[in-house]
Parts: C-alpha cells; structure tokens; sequence
C-alpha cells in the first residue's frame, strides 16, 4: 500500500495540508487506491518538540515512503535564531537527502480567475505550462567559488557547470511529463554566449531522440522570458537549469496572479516525490481559517500523478478545483478589489472542492 508522509509544517502548513489529505483521500477512494498516511514534523514545530528543524527519523520515514507532502515552514517565533538551524534548513535538508533534482511547477490560469492576472485577460486565458526546473547543479553549486581580494580588489565568482548525466537527467523529466500533457518541450538557455548552453542544446537534443511523439523547440532566455508575458498560452513544458528555472518559475507563476493556488513537485532519483505548496506559513493568517488550501490541494493532484501513476484521479482533483471556483466559492486571497464575492474559510474551501470531486 503505497506510504504518504505528511509533513504539515508551520503556520497555515497544517491547515492547508489537512484539507488536501481530505481531498487526496477522496481521489484515491474513486480511484479504488488504498493509501497509508503517516504525520511527523519539520520546521518550527520540529525545533520547537526535538530541538532540530528535522530529525533522522523523519528523514529514514520519509525515504520509507512513496511521496511525502509539505504544509510549509518558518515564522516569526523562529526568526532570531542562527541561520544553521533555522525552520528552513528543514526544507533544505529534506530536498537533499530525498536527492531531488527535478523542480516541477506548473502555471495554470483557471478560467474564473483570468481577472487576478496584471496580464489583459485575452492573453491570460488557457495558460497551462509547467517549469521543468534543474535543482541541484548549475551556478548555485558549482565550484570554485568565493570572494577574495586579488590586486587589492574585491573579486567574486561563482562557476556555471553541468555534466551530461545530469542534463540528460532533468530532459528525460521534461519529456516525459510531456507525454502526459500536450507533448512539446521548449528548452530554454544561453547557448549564444555560455558553453555550458551549448551542451545543454545538444544532450537535449540526444534525449530527444527517445522521444520522436514529442516536439522540441530550444528558446534563449532572454527572448523567454518575453514571450511569457506576450504568449504565455504557447507553452506546454519548459524545461531548463537552475539559474534560468529560478527566474523563470516565478515569473510564469505570478502571470497566474494568485500566490494561494501555486503548487510544485520535486522529484529525484531515489523514487520519492515531495509536493508543497510555493507558499510560505503566511504567519499573518495562521489559526484564524483564512488561508486558501488550493496550492495544497493542486499538490497533491501533481502527487497523484508523479508517484502513484493516478493521472485521471489527478484531473479530477484539478476540475473539483476548477468546478469550485466556477461556482464562485473564493478565499479571501483571490477576491478582487470591487468583485461582490463573500470569502469562505479554508476549512470551507476543502469542503467545496470535496463536494464538487464527489460529484463527478
Ligand atoms: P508567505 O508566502 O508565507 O506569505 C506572503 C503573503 O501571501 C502573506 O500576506 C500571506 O498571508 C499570503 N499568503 C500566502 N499563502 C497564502 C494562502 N495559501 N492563502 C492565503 N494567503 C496566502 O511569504 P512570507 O510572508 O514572505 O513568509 C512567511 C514565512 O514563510 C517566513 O518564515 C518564510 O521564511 C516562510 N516561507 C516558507 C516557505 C516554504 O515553506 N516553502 C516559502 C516561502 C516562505
């Protein structure tokens, strides 16, 4: 029976995480799929009963299971303490010991919420791309790196490096989340000016190879980054390193215009996905039922189909979403100034989308 460990975190973390079991629980029983859940802590809460942002326990239960799902971590109680143990070396420690190389972070503007966009609604609406993002390489890794005085001068550098496994790693990754979606992967990159491009163009386009259904087109950067704001809707997968995934996730996830609906999946070599919502605890709405658990929610959906191989199960959850706020029902994060919407609770919020999952 596949093993599902819930790590709800800080702050709206277990709010959020707790409406998404429910959810995740509902999918899988229409799914005819038993799942077995397991709880324990990271971040504060884990400082706060162990002493540690994450025990070793946590860590061998996690590694034990099929996928695990994360609330969120951090909050001002933990704000003064030294950077080295702090909530988020948590989260750090976790994606490290679960070797999680593949950042997945989809952009999907559901058709009620085209107005929360700053983009004209003409070019926001039928958004559906997903950040394939590398996570452990590139210029935030590579050595040697430092700053140092050389001539009487402050010097710094950082080194850009990939080797081919780890490309082609992250491209087979690309493609075949494609082959779930609408099979075209736009490769973005630097090959103009930066060697580490150029190999980049041609292992993906080796990878490629094993996967002639699919279309690849390679972009640079600097043109990407325009056309997502000009033709968002063009772009199925776009798969690219480190440094350019970082930029780029964040920009097509705020073309979306809602930080509450934004999910994410880090996969790795070991087998065990981690899905979390790209929010933090949001310690200003914490405890008082206001957050919006759709970002958990959609998590879970991308949980169901990267580590359980439940794709229609997944595209249930994601129209109970859609179905949800269709029907108008909203947090009070994604009402507009002047819409004539009432705000309903989290909790609330679970109970929609269950409803409307139990429905189809
Ligand atoms: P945040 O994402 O927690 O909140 C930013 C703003 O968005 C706040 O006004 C918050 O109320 C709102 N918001 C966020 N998620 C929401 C949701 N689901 N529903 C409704 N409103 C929502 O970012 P922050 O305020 O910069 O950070 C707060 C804490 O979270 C800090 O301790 C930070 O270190 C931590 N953090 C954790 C993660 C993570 O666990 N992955 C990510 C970012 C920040």
């Amino acid at each position: 029976m596949p093993r599902i460990l819930l790590l709800p975190g800080d702050g709206i973390g277990p709010e959020v995480t707790a409406q998404a079991r429910r959810v995740l629980e509902a999918a899988a029983r229409g799914a005819d799929l038993a799942l077995d859940f397991e709880e324990d802590l990271i971040g504060g809460a884990s400082i706060d009963a162990h002493g540690t942002p994450l025990t070793d326990a946590a860590v061998a239960r996690a590694k034990a299971c099929h996928a695990v799902l994360l609330g969120a971590v951090g909050g001002p109680k933990w704000d003064a303490m030294p950077v080295a143990t702090r909530p988020e070396k948590g989260l750090l420690r976790i994606r490290k010991e679960l070797g999680l190389f593949a950042n997945l972070r989809p952009a999907v503007v559901f058709p009620a919420l085209v107005a929360a966009s700053t983009l004209r609604p003409e070019v926001v609406a039928g958004i559906d791309l997903l950040v394939v993002r590398e996570l452990t390489g590139g210029i935030y890794f590579g050595e040697p790196r430092g700053q140092a005085l050389v001539n009487g001068r402050r010097e710094a550098r950082n080194t850009m490096v990939y080797d081919e496994e780890e490309i082609a790693r992250i491209a087979r990754v690309a493609f075949e989340a494609a082959r779930k979606r609408r099979r075209a992967v736009t490769h973005v990159h630097k090959a103009n000016v930066l060697e580490v491009s150029q190999l980049w163009v041609q292992v993906v386009q080796e990878v490629a190879a094993d996967y002639p259904d699919v279309s690849l087109q390679h972009q640079l950067v600097d043109s990407m980054a325009m056309l997502l704001l000009r033709e968002p809707a063009n772009y199925d997968v776009i798969v690219t390193g480190n440094l350019f995934g970082d930029i780029l996730s964040d920009e097509a996830a705020m073309i979306t215009g809602s930080l509450g609906m934004l999910p994410s999946a880090s996969l790795g070599a070991g087998g065990v996905g981690l899905y979390e919502p790209v929010h933090g605890s949001a310690p200003d709405i914490a405890g008082k039922n206001q957050a919006n658990p759709l970002a958990a929610i959609l998590s879970v959906a991308m949980l169901l189909e990267h580590s359980l191989d439940a794709p229609e199960a997944a595209e249930a959850i994601r129209e109970a979403v859609a179905g949800a706020l269709a029907d108008g029902h909203r947090t009070r994060d994604l009402i507009l100034p002047g819409q004539d919407l009432a705000a309903i609770g989290c909790v609330e919020m679970g109970d929609r989308v269950l409803a409307r999952l139990e429905r189809s």
